[in-house]
């Protein structure tokens, strides 16, 4: 199935990972309408496409039943840095789930195909490394990050019984940390703290020994993969992970981006957060059969393009 000529919807279109996506499918000659509240979003991620004729903005909180006409469905909608989930955790969970129950019922009755932007969240903090897909997880159920990691997996479980109970085509992708250009300055987020960090001249905040480790996806091949993952073959369902299985400790991420801005930050240490993974790198076996997919983006060549993204949106 290829996205031109097709009626896609984003939800969460607004967002980091979502904007990018819209302006790949308007490319592809998409018809995009693209869904967003704005909580953590912004008309700004997307205002170079909204006089575009393939592109349409409609602000709705998918909490909320929706009725439009679409071939496909993109479900990205749900903030998702821990600062921004944490604000108001029920409405996070409302989101996964409630928003996860209204997109399948919208995909039901219009036969649209969905995908689940799902995350390595999933998995909580590991005991087996690196992750596979048929690894359940050790998640805390009433921990602080349980209303985004709880949420997540219970979309998971509905998505899977739409497709055993109404025969959806469903595609769960399980995406591992992402970062690029539009990730939201004050999100706090590992990579875009430490590059406003070095760029104010900031001690860089290294939560815990900075020991625990991450591996960090550029955005363009997240979009990649997420294209090819809703043009698999139906029978293709996922979960699957996506993300770049290199992984840095915190320490490591630090000093890379330290190198690139240049300046005189130093390193600074706080408390570790609760329940923060200690390690987490995705294993892309299956991406790579299914989907022909795998990362080509260096992180020194995304942290560059990332870096000159936040130079200029912080000029004064
Ligand atoms: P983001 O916060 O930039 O984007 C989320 C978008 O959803 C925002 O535009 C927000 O306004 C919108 N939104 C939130 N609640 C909504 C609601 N109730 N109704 C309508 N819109 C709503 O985050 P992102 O990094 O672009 O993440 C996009 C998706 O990918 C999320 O589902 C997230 O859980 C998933 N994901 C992202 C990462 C990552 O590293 N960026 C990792 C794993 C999973
Ligand atoms: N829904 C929606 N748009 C549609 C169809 C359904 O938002 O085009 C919502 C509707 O509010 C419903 C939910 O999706 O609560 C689940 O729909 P489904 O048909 O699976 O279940 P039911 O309507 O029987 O609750
Ligand atoms: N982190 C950090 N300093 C910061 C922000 C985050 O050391 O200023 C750590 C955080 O404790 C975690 C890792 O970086 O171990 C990744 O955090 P992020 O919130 O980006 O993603 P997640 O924990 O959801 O993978």
């Amino acid at each position: 199935m290829h996205p031109e000529e097709k009626k896609v919807l984003v939800t969460g279109g607004a967002g980091f990972l979502g904007s990018h996506l819209c302006d790949r499918l308007v490319e592809a000659g998409a018809d995009v309408l693209c869904v967003d509240n704005f909580f953590t979003g912004s008309k700004g991620n997307i205002e170079h496409l909204l006089g575009h004729k393939r592109f349409e903005l409609m602000r709705h909180d998918v909490t909320f039943p929706l009725y439009v006409e679409v071939d496909q469905i993109y479900n990205l909608a749900c903030p998702a840095s821990p600062v921004h989930y944490q604000f108001d955790p029920v409405q996070t969970t409302k989101t996964s789930v409630h928003g996860a129950i209204n997109m399948l019922g919208l995909a039901k009755r219009v036969k649209a195909r969905i995908l689940q932007a799902s995350t390595s969240e999933v998995y909580g903090d590991p005991e087996i490394h690196p992750q596979t897909e048929d690894y359940w997880g050790r998640v805390n159920p009433v921990g602080i990050r349980s209303c985004y990691d709880e949420g997540k997996r219970c979309a998971e479980t509905l998505f899977f019984d739409y497709w055993r109970q109404h025969n959806l085509e469903i595609k769960v992708m399980r995406i591992f940390n992402t970062y690029g250009p539009r990730m939201h300055p004050n999100d706090g987020r590992v990579v875009s703290n430490f590059i406003v960090q070095a760029l104010k001249g900031e001690p860089i905040t290294i939560y815990g020994d900075g020991t625990q480790t991450r591996s960090f996806c550029y955005v363009d091949d997240l979009v990649e993969g997420m294209l090819r993952l809703m043009a698999s073959p139906p029978d293709f369902t996922g979960p699957v992970n996506i993300g770049n299985p290199g992984e840095f400790t915190m320490i490591e991420l630090a000093e890379k981006i330290l190198k690139q801005v240049g300046g005189r930050s130093t390193l600074i240490f706080r408390p570790l957060p609760a329940d923060d993974p200690r390690q987490r790198q995705p294993n892309i076996d299956l991406a790579r059969n299914k989907l022909g997919w795998q990362p080509t983006v260096p992180l020194e060549d995304g942290l560059k393009n990332t870096i000159a993204y936040f130079r200029r949106l912080l000029k004064p």
